[in-house]
C-alpha cells in the first residue's frame, strides 16, 4: 500500500489529503489524522485534497523543483500550489 496515493502511507485507509515535505519527499496519501499529525508534529505540508490529479500535478511540479531551489524556495512553491492557489491552474 505504501505506493499507492489512493491509500493513508502511514494506516492504510482511504487517502482524504496529499501531504509533502519540503525536502520534497511525498506526495503521500494520507487521511485526515494522518494529515492532522504530519502537518503538526512533522512539519508536512497540507497539499490540499487527495485526487489522482492533484497526485499528478505535484508529482510532475516536484521534479522541476529538485536540486533547483533552496529549502525556503521550495517551500514558497509548494505553498504555491496548495489549493486555494491552484483551483484554476492551467
Ligand atoms: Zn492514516
Amino acid at each position: 500500500m505504501s505506493d499507492n496515493p489512493e491509500y493513508c502511507i502511514e494506516c492504510g485507509k482511504p487517502s482524504t489529503t496529499l501531504v509533502m515535505w519540503a525536502s520534497l519527499e511525498g506526495p503521500y496519501g494520507m487521511c485526515d489524522f494522518d494529515t492532522w499529525h504530519s502537518v503538526k508534529n512533522r512539519n508536512g505540508l497540507n497539499m490540499g485534497p487527495y485526487s489522482r490529479e492533484r497526485f499528478d500535478m505535484i508529482t510532475e511540479k516536484k521534479e522541476l523543483m529538485r536540486g533547483t531551489l533552496t529549502h525556503q524556495e521550495r517551500v514558497e512553491a509548494l505553498t504555491e500550489l496548495m489549493p486555494t492557489c491552484t483551483e484554476g491552474n492551467e
